[in-house]
């Protein structure tokens, strides 16, 4: 690993720790699990979460830096679903960022085998339509990550509710990554009380493609010009 690499390695470190809170702080995680990883640009890395540690003691130096074939590099043991995160990052180049949660809301859906029909302008604006489910598939091996990535490669959203088991997310970086989690749990909480108290009313197809596109391309806070 040359310099320029093990400086972006030792951010990278810090960012995917400090991001690992955002998940305990949005309540999208129970004990040890969830797990949130970041490719090394250009490189082929990524850093992800250690396997079985408590999320008070993740810091820069427990994250492991395993290859895109989820052999460790640097560290210990690396999260159960580091199958799963490398094999997305080696289908979707696009992607620098995966995380993954049982959070419960959208959990819930997965347990149903259902997808979050667009009934929510945020969800129109952040998914660009439904909220997907993926196959059933048992840890270890490509399973998960062939299902995630197909999945995900037939819609505009950055999170899939893989059946009877929980959300994986992704983004351009892993900050991205964890927004789309939340913004899954999020929209899953509020559809779910909304069918609750009735049948939610749809979005027409053409409206959910301006929400989107608007957000996507011309909300928040721009770079300045040139
Ligand atoms: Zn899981």
């Amino acid at each position: 690993m040359n310099a320029d690499v093990a400086r972006q390695v030792a951010a990278l470190r810090e960012t995917v720790a400090r991001l690992h809170r955002e998940l305990t702080r949005n309540g999208l995680v129970a004990w040890t699990s969830g797990n949130v990883s970041a490719r090394v640009p250009g490189q082929e890395l990524m850093v992800i979460k250690p396997s079985g540690v408590d999320y008070d003691d993740l810091t820069a130096d427990t994250m492991v830096v395993c290859d895109l074939t989820g052999a460790v590099v640097d560290g210990g043991s690396p999260s159960s679903d580091t199958a799963a995160h490398a094999y997305v990052y080696r289908a979707m180049p696009e992607v620098g960022g995966v995380v993954h949660t049982h959070s419960g809301y959208a959990t819930a859906w997965a347990a149903r085998g259902e997808s979050i029909p667009c009934w929510l302008t945020a969800q129109a604006d952040e998914f660009g339509g439904e909220i997907p489910v993926g196959p059933f598939a048992l840890i270890g091996g490509d399973d998960i990550g062939k299902g995630v990535v197909s999945t995900l490669a037939g819609h505009r959203s950055p999170a899939v509710l893989m059946r009877n088991h929980g959300v994986f997310a992704v983004g351009r970086d892993a900050r991205a990554a964890v927004k789309a989690a939340v913004m899954c749990e999020d929209v899953a909480r509020t559809a779910h009380l909304a069918r609750a108290l009735g049948q939610p009313l749809p979005i027409a197809p053409a409206d959910i493609d301006s929400l989107y596109d608007r957000y996507q391309n011309v909300y928040g806070q721009r770079p300045p010009a040139g």
